[in-house]
């Protein structure tokens, strides 16, 4: 993802939802197509779960909402602006697989990147960035792993670490690519912990998930699909009333 400073962004649209996808198609370069004509909608602070075996269009869904991808046809906007207008305001996690833990960093610098869209080209983390990236560790348990290299962790760690480097960035729409998949109890345990959090503050969830037992009650809507095909949306189950200090319509850009 490229930092971009503050002249690119663009207010969201007020009362609009946080997300509209419509009819969004999606095509590899070699042709494949993964996704097709997907329509959901997730108006702010609900959380949405999107299931669906390997291979369904889950993670290639994610990516076009965090502008990885573009559309070879529809239309995906966030908070009323096209992607990439409001960068800062969506975190998205990759599913732990796609991400090259060899790369050469530390915890807490693979955290603070999660910074780096507030900062802007070469910009310096502020003292006030550091904290948010020392107390997103110790939320989730991995201050003490703050100088350890990301490819010297377990695979709970690991998902602990780009769950952190997610809430560094304050985003309003979090995407997450199946952030508790094959982890151990006490990280799931973590991890659900804090996505409930998030969403009890008012943020719009958006995640991959193969967990069964938990998307049924916590989710707002689940979106199946299949072979890049929607097959079935559940009805929509509201949410609880948003808190008085919901996020969709002050937040205060720090930069
Ligand atoms: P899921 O996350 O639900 O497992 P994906 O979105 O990863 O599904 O994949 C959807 C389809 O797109 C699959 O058929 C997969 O093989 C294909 N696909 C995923 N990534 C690529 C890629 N980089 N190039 C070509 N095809 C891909
Ligand atoms: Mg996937």
């Amino acid at each position: 993802m490229i930092p971009y400073g503050r002249h690119l962004h663009h207010d969201a649209v007020p009362g609009v939802a946080a997300l509209e996808v419509s009819d969004l198609t999606v095509a590899y370069p070699d042709g494949r197509t993964a996704l097709r004509e997907v329509t959901l909608r997730v108006p702010a602070g609900q959380r949405l779960a999107l299931v669906g075996p390997n291979g369904a269009g889950k993670s290639t869904l994610l990516k076009a909402v965090a502008g990885l991808l573009n559309p070879a046809a529809g239309r995906v906007r966030i908070y009323g602006q096209p992607v990439g207008h409001c960068r800062h305001r969506v975190a998205y996690l990759a599913q732990k697989g796609e991400v090259d833990w060899r790369f050469p960093i530390s915890v807490r610098r693979l955290v603070l990147t999660g910074r780096y869209v507030h900062l802007g080209w070469l910009r310096r983390p502020r003292p006030a960035d550091r904290r948010i990236a020392e107390d997103v560790m110790q939320r989730l348990g991995i201050a003490h792993l703050a100088d350890r290299q990301i490819g010297a962790l377990s695979g709970g760690q690991q998902q602990r670490v780009l769950l952190a480097r997610a809430l560094a960035q304050e985003a309003e729409l979090l995407l997450l690519d199946e952030p508790t998949t094959a982890v151990d109890v006490d990280t799931r345990q973590v991890l659900t912990g804090v996505l409930d959090e998030l969403q009890s503050l008012g943020r719009t969830l958006v995640v991959a998930t193969h967990d069964h037992a938990r998307r049924d009650a916590q989710y707002n809507q689940i979106v199946y699909l299949r072979e890049g095909c929607q097959v079935h949306l559940s009805p929509e189950r509201p949410s609880d009333p948003p808190p008085a200090h919901s996020l969709e319509h002050n937040h205060a850009h720090p930069a």
